[in-house]
């Protein structure tokens, strides 16, 4: 089948692009692995919520539309969202079609999936940052008798065993589910590497509500000094709640939570931290005072110093001045690695990855020409891995691909690199 442009991925990335590429009368296909919302469908465990407040999910044509647009929607609800916008738009969705392989072809890009092959000039590639979970070498050393898990296999505490969890990595998913899980009679041990903090709610408005007004999260990724740091960044502790309560690791330490260093090694049954827990928290307490000083020159240049609440900072990050270098492993019956995830592109047979396996592209235009990248963290701006930054990216990006079309148009051919 031939057709102009096959975006690859139904989620909220792929979906923005398909209802751009509308705009413009530019037929197309989304093709879709499994159902439209597959990710939040089948990735992510039940008490999940966004951690974006609902007004904060803004695609091209379609916003929240209901009466609690400071509330924090469930998986269920997420889902129902991303299933509606698919309707309003009309996407062309072909659901249950995974793309086996894209390579050059004649005239552009050849798709080949499971329901047949595709024949296109341009390719947007809407795939999802987080497929695969990133698991660290030291997990080789892990005794067989300990259950291991990702956040994308855990559900709920009544998974797991009765006993100690260890939880590595502190960033959103690894604090909520370490919370989670030691609410639920687990005592859990949360290895801290590097985070990022951030308080629910500062001067009385959601920290979402400050970042999205003083411009912290359209910063360009072409005005960032060192743009691979920034794409690297963890996601920040937070986590949406109807009361709206922190997750930082003061809170964790108040319910019982062991805080220990880095993940190092482990080795004999014992599992090995780095010492550099109190200056990870220390520099997590310096950059989350920094956004509070930036939040606070905004307010007082936007005459807001008299509608919210005054200034104040909050009580450093307390650990340990030293905290334990090992630990045995004997209590411990499940480690959960909360240690980010990765794309897979291993169905890509384009030229175009690094050698760390990233896409090498400029601001989402893909070093082959007619490939474009949807979804992925500081793609065009900070907000681009969050639900409302996918719009003006695809808002940029398609008209990039309507401008290659049409200069392709009067120069057939280009030359695409191969594999
Ligand atoms: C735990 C977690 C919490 C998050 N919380 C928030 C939040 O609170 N607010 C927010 O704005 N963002 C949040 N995000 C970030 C972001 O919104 C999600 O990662 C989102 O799912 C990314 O959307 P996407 O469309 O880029 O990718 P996805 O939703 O992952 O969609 C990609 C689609 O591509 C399909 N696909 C993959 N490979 C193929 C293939 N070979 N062939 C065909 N189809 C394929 C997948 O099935 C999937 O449906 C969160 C992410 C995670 C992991």
């Amino acid at each position: 089948m031939r057709i102009t442009t096959v975006v690859i991925g139904a989620g909220h990335a792929g979906l923005a692009m398909s209802r751009c590429l509308t705009d413009r009368s530019i037929d197309h296909v989304v093709l879709e692995r499994g159902e439209v919302a597959n990710s939040w469908k089948t990735e992510r465990w039940d008490s999940l919520r966004l951690l974006t407040p609902n007004w904060q999910s803004r695609l091209p044509g379609y916003g929240y539309q209901g009466d609690e647009p400071d509330g924090f929607r469930t998986m269920p609800e997420t889902i129902d969202f991303i299933e509606r916008y698919a309707d309003v738009i009309s996407a062309p969705v072909q659901t249950n079609t995974r793309v086996t392989s894209v390579r050059p072809g004649d005239d552009g890009y050849e798709i080949a999936t499971d329901q047949g092959d595709w024949r296109c000039r341009t390719v947007v590639i809407a795939t999802g940052a987080c497929n695969i979970p990133r698991i660290p070498a030291v997990a080789e050393g892990v005794p067989s008798t300990i259950s291991t898990l990702t956040p994308m296999e855990y559900r709920n505490p009544g998974q797991l065993e009765e006993g100690g969890v260890l939880v590595v990595g502190a960033s959103a998913s690894g604090t909520q589910i370490a919370d989670e899980v030691h609410r639920s009679g687990r005592p859990v041990t949360l290895a801290v590497g590097e985070h990022i903090r951030a308080p629910r709610v500062y001067r009385g408005r959601d920290i979402k509500w400050w970042m999205d007004g003083a411009g912290v999260l359209d910063e360009r990724y072409d005005e960032i000094d060192n743009i691979v740091r920034a794409r690297n960044v963890p996601s920040l502790q937070l986590v949406g709640s109807d009361d709206r309560r922190d997750l930082d690791l003061n809170r964790l330490t108040d319910i019982g939570v062991k805080l220990v260093g880095r993940l190092a090694g482990v080795r004999n049954g014992k599992a090995q931290f780095s010492g550099s827990l109190p200056n990870q928290c220390a520099m997590s307490d310096l950059k989350m005072n920094r956004l509070l000083d930036r939040i606070d020159e905004w307010a007082t240049e936007n005459s807001l110093d008299g509608e919210v609440d005054p200034a104040h900072r909050f009580e450093p990050t307390r650990v340990e001045a030293v905290p334990p270098l090992d630990m045995d492993l004997g209590r411990i019956r499940t480690i959960l690695w909360a240690t980010g995830f990765r794309p897979d592109y291993s169905w890509l047979d384009l030229a175009v990855l690094d050698r760390k396996g990233r896409i090498r592209h400029d601001g989402g235009v893909v070093e082959s020409p007619g490939v474009y990248l949807m979804g992925m963290p500081f793609l065009r701006s900070r907000k681009s891995s969050l639900i409302d930054g996918a719009g003006d990216d695809a808002r940029y990006l398609s008209s990039h691909l309507a401008s290659y079309l049409d200069h392709a148009i009067t120069r057939p051919g280009l030359a695409v690199r191969t594999a």
